[in-house]
């Protein structure tokens, strides 16, 4: 389980903070939302007039000149710089980088020779934070931007909650930022703040000002501080955002509120509305089955076992790896194919579970309700085929149209193993892999 984890703090991200919750639940498992890397939801919130550093990104230590050289022209001579590597995770500032044992995922430096000496060290290394696994995620992308002066570091992030007694966007803040915010809920829970926003009119005015007074700037820099975080919680709405995450949201000491880092993530829900977003969207943190099988459309989760899974619908999925762990063994992921799939969805899907080495059995549960199961039996049948699949394979299939998709299962002449019950189909996928 430990690999997913991270990957399932993203998914459930729009309802908890990013590192709040490090429990698997099944529940998550349906959730997907996209999260960008720091240098795209810098991209976007720039077009949205909040203020972020300027940057460049390199992924080639090739690129580190030109990247260095296009800086300085964009801010005139460059005083000291910023060198972030780019992952998913945070807490990067503490992190240590795996092959080479380099200290600090967020670097600063006055010396533009040194730049290049970071930036090697970042790319292409994996950056260990305690965000992530102990195998860490391997850095694709540096960012290097002007550094600036911070008198001062707060939290801020909006986020949909969803409590019986509010329903809708809030802002979760405390004058307390730029540190762990986990580590500030359970020694000082008193220093955050939630902010309730009705999602029909919006932030006000005067719940920004609140916002920016609870986050203690100094008065002078109240009303800037109050713009931002308006035109934040406008990108959160706009974007279709579940959870928009500042730390820091900083002060430089000449006045000028920035923020220095951010962690955006976004609804599913809302790819059909959010086409340049979800465009952005990067997807080489990501488990490789899991990118074939939403090119798929179908609902798939990676996991650690050996039993692969073909099931429709996400309640019996869950039953499915359920009873595959009663009966002593370990599902290989969960994968709902819906009740409206097509046939080359089924052989997809075997593709994707025939491909993984750690699959060594592939268990077969349709309960057809909507879906028809001689559809399900002739993927089986072609995939089987196609693929050559060279590992036990178990059926249950019960509703409609069983009895046909069981004839033509067993006119097919495959070695596939039938089950007639749901217990008894987990019970010889496991069994098999004993033997
Ligand atoms: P994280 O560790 O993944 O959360 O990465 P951050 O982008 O938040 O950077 C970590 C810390 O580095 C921040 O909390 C800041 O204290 C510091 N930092 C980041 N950018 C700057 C900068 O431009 N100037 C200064 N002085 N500190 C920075
Ligand atoms: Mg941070």
């Amino acid at each position: 389980m430990a690999t997913s984890t991270l990957r399932f703090l993203q998914r459930t991200s729009g309802v908890v903070l990013r590192s709040c919750h490090p429990e698997f639940t099944w529940a998550a498992c349906q959730k997907r939302a996209l999260s960008l890397q720091e240098y795209q939801s810098k991209q976007l919130m720039q077009d949205y007039g909040i203020n972020i550093q300027r940057f460049q990104v390199v992924g080639a230590n090739e690129e580190i000149g030109k990247a260095v050289e296009n800086l300085n022209r964009q801010c005139g001579k460059v005083k000291e710089y910023v060198i972030k590597a780019q992952i998913l995770a945070g807490g990067r500032g503490k992190g240590t980088f795996k092959e080479n044992g380099f200290k600090g995922g967020v670097k600063l430096t006055t010396k533009t020779d040194e730049v290049a000496q970071f930036v090697s060290k970042m790319l292409g290394c994996r950056l260990v934070t305690h965000q992530t696994t102990e195998d860490g995620v391997k850095v694709q992308r540096v960012m290097i931007a002007e550094a600036l002066d911070i008198a001062k570091e707060t939290y801020v992030a909006f986020l949909m909650v969803r409590q019986a007694d509010h329903e809708g966007p809030a802002c979760v803040y405390s004058a307390k930022g730029g540190v762990d915010i986990e580590q500030v809920s359970e020694e000082s829970p008193e220093a955050i703040h939630t902010e309730y926003i009705d999602i029909d009119t919006g932030i006000t005015a005067e719940q920004a000002m609140k916002i920016a007074k609870g986050l203690e700037f100094e008065e002078k820099y109240l009303e800037e501080a109050k713009n931002q975080i308006m035109k934040l919680y406008n990108l959160f709405m706009k974007v279709d955002a579940t959870q928009v995450e500042i730390n820091p949201f900083g002060q430089t000491p000449d006045g000028r509120i920035v923020c220095f880092d951010a962690k955006l993530s976004f609804d599913d829900n809302a790819e059909f509305r959010q086409k340049n977003v979800f465009g952005m969207g990067d997807t080489s943190e990501s488990d490789p089955r899991e990118v074939e099988a939403q090119k798929a459309q179908l609902n798939y989760i990676g996991l650690n076992g050996n039993i692969g899974c073909l099931v429709n619908g996400a309640g019996l999925a869950m039953a499915t790896m359920d009873l595959i762990k009663l009966n002593g063994g370990e599902p290989a992921n969960f994968l709902d194919v819906g009740g409206n799939v097509k046939e080359e969805q089924v052989q997809e899907a075997f593709r994707i579970l025939s491909d993984d080495k750690k699959v060594k059995a592939i268990l077969v549960n349709i309960f057809g309700g909507i879906v028809n199961c001689a559809t399900i039996a002739n993927g089986i049948i072609n995939a089987s085929r196609n693929i050559k699949l060279g590992i036990p394979l178990i059926v249950r299939l019960e509703g409609t149209n069983a009895d046909e998709a069981r004839r033509l299962l067993a006119d097919s002449k495959l070695p596939i193993t039938a089950a007639a019950s749901f217990e008894e189909a987990a019970q010889k996928a496991v069994a098999c892999l004993k033997k």
